[in-house]
């Protein structure tokens, strides 16, 4: 397998490092498993050095790759739009990763805010591609009392319907009985009424997997009262960002939750990251969580051909939160970010 490490920025390094220990420890372990990998120096010392968040033929560099592993980007040297709209979102969205999943699953060991009826299990699939997240729009009147601000919600009925048939294949190959939409069709009458109608048209296709769609208000409140009942949740791209920040909250915090930019075709490398951000405030301390990193490249085995490879990672993790002799800050702990990251190598060869 051949993979790009984009570290980035921040604790986006400090995370990524420990990501590496582990697949090379499973190389190392699985005759089977031959990693070959490329560390790119894109980020925000990338762009102070040359004007640019990655080169002009990055996407092209990009192409060569089986996936990309993905750290964390933002630094107060740089404006937030530039470190977004120059480095990721030209890789989700040139590359058709239509579909971003987040897990948000409570793993053994975790004490999560909130007492459930039963543990916190479901997978948010999040359009990744289009919806509010589209840089169409503009500002006029600059500095005067006029000013004025337009941006644009695209929705496409394929661009729907792809990420729609997508989660409800995924609910049918998991055992998956549900599938919520968030939606706002009450009051966004154009777009979310689209959204509606396509995912509701999906749906007949899949029998024996009812769809349920709540307004985005309501299912931010059912996240808090009853998380147990949900299975596979489907929202747009501003919806499915703020939901998962949410679902991460109820499952332990940012430090644990990954994600997934899928190009399900396979016609572009997709892209695993975890779902925090650069962290300044902790940066450079070395007491960053990597769990979140380190679950990413399993989701990243898991969609390559090694899901047995991902189980290992996730049960390696798994033990360690239950020892919970080696937890960082974040959960409770006083452990480095290495040493967090040694233990899960050492669970891995336990199991090995
Ligand atoms: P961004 O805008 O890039 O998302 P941010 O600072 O707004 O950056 P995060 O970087 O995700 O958001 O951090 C939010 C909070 O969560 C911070 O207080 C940070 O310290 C904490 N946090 C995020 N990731 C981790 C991690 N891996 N380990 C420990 N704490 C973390």
């Amino acid at each position: 397998m051949k993979l790009a490490i984009i570290p980035g920025d921040g604790i986006g390094p400090e995370v990524m490092n420990e990501a590496i220990k582990v697949l090379n420890t499973l190389s190392h372990l699985d005759s089977s498993f031959s990693l070959q990998f490329e560390e790119l120096p894109w980020s925000s010392n990338y762009y102070m050095e040359s004007g640019k968040m990655m080169p002009a033929d990055a996407l092209d560099q990009l192409k060569q790759f089986d996936a990309i592993l993905f750290g964390a980007i933002g630094d107060t040297r740089v404006p937030d739009d530039i470190t977004i709209w120059d480095l990721i979102m030209p890789i989700r969205k040139e590359f058709q990763q239509y579909v971003n999943v987040r897990p948000v699953k409570q793993l053994k060991g975790v004490k999560a805010p909130l007492i459930t009826k039963a543990p916190i299990d479901f997978v948010v699939f999040r359009e990744n591609a289009e919806g509010e997240y589209s840089n169409m729009g503009g500002r006029m009147y600059h500095g005067t009392s006029q000013e004025m601000a337009v941006q644009t919600t695209v929705m496409t009925k394929e661009g729907i319907r792809r990420l729609a048939e997508y989660s409800f294949q995924y609910a049918r190959e998991h055992g998956r009985k549900k599938v919520t939409s968030a939606t706002k069709s009450n009051v966004i009458t154009h777009t979310m009424k689209l959204w509606d109608e396509v995912v509701s048209e999906v749906s007949q296709d899949h029998a024996g997997i009812a769809l349920e769609s709540i307004y985005i208000d309501a299912l931010a409140a059912y996240f808090i009262n009853r998380p147990e009942a949900f299975e596979v949740v489907i929202a747009s791209n501003l919806f499915g960002d703020i939901l998962t920040d949410l679902g991460a909250g109820l499952v332990g915090g940012l430090g644990l939750s990954p994600s997934a930019n899928l190009n399900p075709e396979g016609r572009f490398p997709s892209m695993f990251e975890p779902i925090h951000g650069s962290a300044p405030d902790i940066s450079g301390k070395g007491i960053a969580n990597p769990i979140a990193q380190i679950w990413s490249a399993a989701l990243m085995l898991e969609h390559n051909g090694r899901p047995d490879l991902g189980e290992i990672i996730l049960q390696s993790i798994e033990k360690v939160l239950v020892d919970a002799e080696f937890l960082t800050p974040d959960m409770g702990g006083k452990s480095q970010t290495a040493v967090l990251g040694d233990a899960i190598i050492r669970a891995i060869h336990e199991q090995a």
